[in-house]
């Protein structure tokens, strides 16, 4: 026997060819939070390098690819800011170059056409198996006499020799070795001259001169098969990193109930994309003790030596607080815009108060809310219509004392000069003074006759949110 040959492996690293990543998802649903962390991933490697993200459609299987979810993929990207370059590429549409490439193969010897009947390939795959070997045709022998002109085929590939051996440098995964003993000689072009996945991806890849595929480790497996195809083909082997999939936090694999949805719910729940992107990547890539990192930082900072070899956890609470990061760091402007899409998606009234008004408020409630719809909570207060309702306990606080103090104070309020809130305090603890009680004791009936209740921030702040002329019709209401 033969001393086992290893092949070489020219990587992207070998030759320092432009960096070009993609993002190859199937349309067969929304675009998940593993994906979009995979996207997240490729889009950072490229941007950071200077190089290209593409993006390609793989819809070969047209029984489960469909348009909706191609425009689910799109629109998710989009609101997750991941820009490709140039236009999707649709996998579909090129399978006449797959087809070409394979007979490319058979030409070169290092593919072959089968005409093994069903049956004769499960009894030497069953034989096979019992061998611990994998499958190879006997049609691989270029010296089997021909077949009668017409009889059905599919194309394969001939399977690296048993002696020799695949390499996958994995970024994540270290050295991954499989022996050609466990490689088949797996089909390229079925028996209707469709290409296959296998080949497909590989053909892709290569016309996209796709330099780093960065993708789910369930995919490691057809790491190894794809490189000895591309072996056959002579090309560069791209650079692997197969990172691990995201798991619920109960570390099972995720499900819809774990927080497995489309993107587009995440927005609906009200994150922000920039939050999304920094959740998603520490969900799985770390460097040092950093936590929260930005979009601009990981563009200087991303690499392939951070992605983790174990499973990340979903966790909402770790979610909540970094949105909770940049929703404090967001514009108040944009923060307003966000707002009243998030009440138009609830179905509630535009809420009928000027952008200015809104920003002013949004100023100060940023920072209690975690997420947009904790933001529309915030501004309950604000929006809600008078008379305001009240719960016993909120009801019990404006006891008839309560109610004439309440009365005083409505000149008071009334002559504030400028209507902020440092002035509004001021007259608050003058008013207190001259009643001779402390703020505690003025505090709660008020805030009861502004807000009902609701949860709202200082009330000098509060006064100053909700404006003069509401205030004091509040404070009027219960007098
Ligand atoms: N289309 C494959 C998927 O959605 C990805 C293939 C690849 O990245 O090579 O899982």
């Amino acid at each position: 026997m033969r001393a086992p040959t290893e092949t070489t492996v020219h990587t992207h690293e070998a030759t320092g060819r432009d960096v070009v990543t993609r993002f190859a998802p199937s349309p067969t649903g929304f675009l998940h939070i593993g994906g979009a962390r995979t996207a997240l991933f490729n889009w950072l490697y490229a941007r950071k390098a200077g190089g290209k993200f593409l993006l390609r459609i793989e819809d070969t299987d047209r029984e489960r690819s469909t348009d909706a979810a191609v425009e689910a993929i799109l629109q998710g990207l989009a609101w997750l800011e991941l820009d490709a370059d140039g236009e999707p590429l649709f996998q579909f549409a090129r399978a006449s170059r797959h087809r070409e490439a394979a007979e490319s193969l058979v030409e070169a010897g290092k593919a072959f056409r089968c005409y093994l009947s069903g049956e004769e390939e499960t009894s030497l795959k069953e034989a096979a198996r019992a061998q611990g070997l994998a499958f190879r045709s006997p049609w691989r022998n270029p010296d089997r006499a021909a077949p009668p002109a017409g009889a059905p085929y599919v194309t394969r590939l001939r399977a690296p020799s048993e002696n020799e051996f695949i390499r996958v440098h994995d970024k994540v995964q270290g050295t991954v070795v499989t022996a050609g003993r466990e490689i088949d000689d797996f089909i390229l072009l079925r028996s209707d001259h469709t290409p296959t996945y296998m080949l497909a991806v590989v053909v892709d890849d290569h016309d996209m001169g796709v330099t780093h595929v960065i993708r789910g480790d369930d995919h490691l497996t057809n790491a190894a098969r794809q490189t000895a195809l591309i072996h056959a083909f002579g090309w560069q082997v791209p650079t692997y990193a197969h990172i691990p999939l995201i798991h619920g936090d109960d570390g099972k694999k995720l499900s819809k109930r774990h927080g497995a949805l489309g993107v587009e719910e995440y927005r609906d729940m009200g994150y922000l994309p920039e939050a999304m992107r920094a959740y998603l990547l520490r969900l799985g890539w770390s460097k040092g003790d950093l936590d929260i990192v930005s979009t601009e930082e990981a563009l200087e900072l991303f690499d392939l030596e951070g992605l983790g070899k174990s499973p990340s956890r979903l966790d909402f609470a770790k979610m909540g607080s970094v949105n909770a990061h940049f929703m404090r760091l967001a514009d108040d402007q944009r923060l307003v815009t966000l707002l009243r899409e998030q009440v138009a998606r609830a179905g509630q009234p535009d809420i009928d108060k000027s952008d200015e008004e809104l920003a002013a408020a949004v100023a100060y409630l940023k920072d209690r809310a975690k997420t947009l719809p904790e933001l529309v909570e915030q501004f309950g207060f604000i929006l809600a219509k008078r008379p305001m309702a009240r719960d016993e306990k909120t009801q019990k606080t404006l006891s008839e004392e309560a109610v004439a103090r309440i009365g005083r104070m409505h000149p008071v309020l009334a002559d504030v000069a400028i209507w902020h809130h440092t002035d509004i305090k001021a007259a608050l603890d003058k008013f207190a003074e001259s009643e001779g009680i402390g703020f505690g004791k003025i505090g709660p009936p008020l805030r009861a006759a502004l807000t009902g209740g609701l949860p709202a921030p200082d009330l000098a702040i509060a006064l100053e949110l909700l404006g003069r002329t509401e205030s004091l019709a509040r404070l009027g209401d219960v007098m």
